[in-house]
């Protein structure tokens, strides 16, 4: 094998690396940011940070409601669970005063 042609391997190789980092970083990371309702956070941070970004996914404040069958967190305005599939029934208006 030719050195000039190694080293073009070698950049595919990393460039490789590099986006499979990014793909499975993101895919973990969205994953764990669904759980908190922060799907896009959890994919930027996974991507970027790999397992570390995944850690401050799971540790970002959660943004939305939490489903009653599975405690995954779906955004305010949604009518069923993403996680689960389970139907997510509005709470009376008195329920929102506590927090
Ligand atoms: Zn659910």
């Amino acid at each position: 094998m030719r050195a000039q042609s190694r080293g073009v391997m070698e950049l595919a190789g990393i460039i490789l690396l590099v986006v499979a980092w990014l793909i499975f970083g993101g895919i973990i990371g969205g994953w764990v940011g669904s759980y908190r309702g922060r799907k896009f956070d959890g994919h930027l941070f996974g991507a970027l940070l790999g397992p570390v970004g995944w850690i401050i996914a799971a540790l970002l404040p959660e943004d939305g409601k939490r489903c009653v069958e599975c405690q995954g967190v779906v955004p305010v305005i949604a009518r069923r669970c993403r996680h689960c599939g389970e139907l997510i029934v509005k709470r009376p208006a008195s329920g929102e005063r506590e927090r």
